[in-house]
């Protein structure tokens, strides 16, 4: 068993050392919050996409896919509210200017003191209500409450900075998290636009183009894999939360009147957690659904429910799963000023669509299957990641790197095996077979391949499992049979 503070540090360690992802811009010292993702990162970050892609899109008749622009006009996210609403609240230690989100900083610190002598500190406070208060402390979670209430709760409790020690700090302030871009060269005669802050609008906006453009019928989805951005002050953990991220989101609309929510809702969770668990092959004790407060959800929501992993940094969200109404389409049609019903075919009826948003972020499923598939004992570091997402599916080696006759049959088979089999296959005769091994444990591919004397002789070769390490001799004509099987490709 590894120590829970440790692991973190070990999958960081590997992602680096295996070429998963690096800090970004390293050679110049680095920009916090950006990672670029390596050989193996891309491969494992690709699978994952395909796979949410062809579950979500190919896999039902009821969605439909969208690529929209990043740079996006700003009346989009003045419709959203983005604008406006989408900020951090961010506080300053004057000690050691340490500069942090409030709301970290305090929910860290009820996570870690007693509730009760907590809820007697606030009972202490006499400027008025505290019923918001208490709450906070009892659900340790302070969505909702405005920066003036922050700064009495970091003042009630005289909540020290996590850096210096020291209590010293600057009123809290809110700052945007949309990345602003200038468009145009001529300065003076520029036009203000954003790099998108989530994929969700993109769907919103082009809601009517999809309806008119494809034979869709309500109820459907819009689905959509890219990157968002947000300018904001995160507490690390590699890539769980990042300046640029791709996220996974999914507008499914309906007519409430046809269409009950409460079932629809129930059906996306069951789907999500089967991505989650027979998809990706996360353990289903490391995953739990938590329900957002009245506090916490967005006041056009009817329900959000977050499905949660357990890191090694606590439980945190995963994924959303959020009941909008058609506030989204509502905001748009004024803004715009352009209809954006559409028109029962059977009843004539004008609807304003309803939406249900499962929302995902990518990087974090990447995160996740990484922390969920390491295993470490005295003998060996090994990824058990599901074959479907491995980012080498097999790997083949000449026992000898100086045998030329084993080195061109290891050749002959992995360009074999490259041509049938769909994803990443590798070629490696580098160092002992022991290291080979070793390393490709590291990177979780589930099947090495040896090629030895006796190959030269009966043509067959030695398959190794990853997760038994147990190795079985079979026909070089059967090993595509074998691990397509295997592999499910
Ligand atoms: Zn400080």
């Amino acid at each position: 068993m590894i120590a829970m503070d440790n692991l973190m540090d070990k999958i960081v360690a590997l992602a680096k050392r295996r070429g998963f992802m690096y800090p970004g811009s390293d050679l110049y010292g680095g920009v916090a919050n950006t990672y670029d993702y390596g050989p193996m990162g891309v491969e494992l970050l690709r699978n994952i996409k395909n796979l949410w892609w062809k579950y979500f899109v190919h896999q039902r008749a009821d969605v439909v896919g969208l690529d929209a622009s990043l740079i996006s006009h700003q009346k989009i996210w003045e419709a959203s509210g983005h604008t406006k609403g989408f900020a951090d609240a961010l506080i300053d230690c004057k000690n050691c200017k340490l500069r942090i989100r409030a709301d970290h900083l305090i929910e860290n610190y009820l996570e870690e003191h007693d509730t009760d002598d907590l809820l007697n500190l606030i009972e202490a406070f006499d400027k008025g209500q505290i019923e918001d208060l208490k709450k906070a402390v009892e659900t340790k979670k302070v969505e909702g409450l405005s920066s003036g209430r922050l700064d009495e709760i970091i003042g009630i409790f005289k909540i020290p900075c996590p850096n210096c020690k020291k209590h010293d700090f600057t009123k809290v302030r809110k700052f945007n998290l949309l990345f602003p871009v200038q468009l145009g060269i001529v300065e003076g005669d520029q036009s203000l636009a954003y790099l998108r802050g989530e994929t969700a609008q993109g769907m919103f906006v082009n809601f009517k183009n999809v309806v008119d453009s494809t034979r869709v019928r309500l109820p459907f989805g819009i689905a959509q894999l890219g990157k968002s951005f947000r300018n904001e002050i995160t507490p690390g953990n590699s890539v769980f939360r990042t300046l640029e991220f791709e996220q996974g989101e999914i507008e499914y609309f309906f007519d409430p009147d046809a269409t009950n929510w409460e079932t629809l809702f129930e059906d996306w969770k069951k789907d999500m957690w089967d991505f989650a668990t027979k998809g990706l092959g996360i353990k289903e004790e490391n995953l739990r659904w938590r329900e957002h407060s009245d506090e916490e959800r967005s006041f056009y929501s009817k329900r959000t429910e977050d499905l949660e992993y357990k890191f090694p940094f606590g439980f945190k969200e995963l994924w959303g799963l959020a009941y909008r109404t058609n506030y989204d389409l509502t905001q748009h049609q004024e803004a715009s000023k352009k209809d954006l019903t559409i028109v029962d075919p059977i009843t004539n009826k004008k609807i304003l669509p309803h939406v249900i948003e499962p929302a995902v972020g990518i990087n974090r499923l990447l995160l996740m299957v990484l922390v969920d598939s390491f295993k470490q004992d005295e003998k060996r570091t090994v990824l058990s990641i599901s074959p479907k997402l491995a980012p080498v599916k097999v790997a083949v080696f000449p026992l000898l790197a100086n045998k030329p006759d084993l080195v061109e049959k290891a050749k002959e088979i992995y360009l074999d095996l490259k041509s049938k089999i769909s994803g990443f296959v590798a070629l490696d005769a580098r160092g002992n077979i022991g290291k080979r091994y070793l390393a490709q444990d590291e990177v979780g591919t589930p099947f090495c391949i040896t090629v030895d004397f006796q190959t030269l002789e009966d043509q067959t070769v030695t398959i190794r499992d990853r997760d038994t390490t147990e190795q079985v001799r079979i026909k070089i004509e059967n090993l595509y049979s074998y691990l397509s099987d295997k592999l499910k490709i």
